[in-house]
């Protein structure tokens, strides 16, 4: 039986009802157990004056809801209906701030991997308090990262815009390997060599005072590079986006991962190279400080971004 500890939620929901956490349990032969076809997202919600605040949860739900579609699957629930459905979880659990995740999968009502016409798709949430995805420190000092053996696959044979299960095999590779090896995060490279992104957040590098981050393509484009873009346009920093060898990385004055888990998260060290100072960089903090004004809706232009019940 499923344990529920201390860290974790009183309910899930799964397909209409709020679940207890020992409840929430999927059959042995489910079909994306066995072949990786369930798909996610990831959000959070902060801690506001006013209550939770879910961060931009319409761009994260059309996201699950386009992962949905890529896999030829649908659902009986809109963005708005998900968004209404993870405010009430967060109550229902009282927490003032969480991660949620939404997962989506096909039950064990088919074997093999053929798929029926329209496959019956169960849909969940779950949340659970996340703290600081690659520790306290790495998030203050910055973090150590290794350039993985494996790589992101070519554009013919991945979906990088959906967030698959399957697809995460590569990631947990990566990021398995890195561990053993010391480092706190692996970088993945494109089929051509260039930098693509972490294991699971993307990447930016400083250099003479201009932002670079890859281009989309090999990349999940995420919501979290989304706003880096948006802030670095409001606080007037340069920014482009095209191919970045690992050369330049190992030259970049600063650097850092985005995504939902690890917000802003300095890079000090690829490779046994040093990364500027080893310390994060001004511009990094900068863009840090600026993201977690905008999650907690105190940057009026970014104010839509949170989004309360
Ligand atoms: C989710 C994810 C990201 C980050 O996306 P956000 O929308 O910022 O959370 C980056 N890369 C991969 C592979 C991801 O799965």
């Amino acid at each position: 039986m499923a344990k529920n500890n201390a860290a974790d939620s009183q309910y899930l929901w799964m397909d209409g009802k709020f679940t207890p956490y020992s409840d929430a349990t999927i059959h042995l032969l489910s079909h994306s157990l066995h072949y990786g076809g369930a798909v996610f997202e990831g959000l959070r919600a902060y801690a506001l004056p006013q209550g939770p605040a879910l961060f931009r949860p319409l761009e994260h739900f059309n996201r699950f809801l386009d992962s949905i579609s890529v896999m030829g699957y649908s659902v009986p629930y809109s963005a708005q209906d998900l968004i209404q459905i993870s405010h009430e979880l967060i109550h229902r659990n009282g927490f003032k701030a969480c991660y949620v995740r939404p997962i989506a999968y096909i039950d064990d009502s088919v074997r093999g991997l053929k798929l029926p016409e329209t496959p019956r798709v169960h849909t969940a949430i779950a949340v659970w308090p996340w703290g600081k995805y690659m520790g306290d420190e790495g998030h203050l000092k910055g973090v150590r990262i290794k350039t993985s053996t494996f790589r992101r696959a070519d554009v013919s044979s991945s979906l990088p815009l959906a967030k698959i299960s399957g697809a995460y095999l590569t990631s947990v590779l990566a990021r398995r390997e890195a561990t053993l090896e010391g480092f706190d995060e692996a970088i993945l490279l494109d089929p051509h060599g260039f930098i693509a992104e972490g294991s699971g957040e993307n990447i930016f590098i400083v250099k003479n005072n201009e932002l670079i981050t890859p281009s989309i393509g090999y990349l999940l484009p995420g919501i979290t590079r989304d706003c880096v873009i948006e802030i670095a346009k409001e606080l007037g920093v340069p920014l482009r986006q095209e191919n970045i060898t690992r050369n330049q990385l190992y030259v970049a004055d600063e650097a850092f991962f985005t995504g939902t888990a690890v917000e802003i998260t300095p890079i000090r060290e690829v490779d046994h190279h040093t990364i500027g100072n080893a310390s994060p960089g001004p511009i990094t903090q900068k863009i840090k400080e600026s993201f977690f004004q905008c999650t907690l809706g105190e940057i009026k232009k970014f104010r839509n971004w949170v989004s309360l019940p």
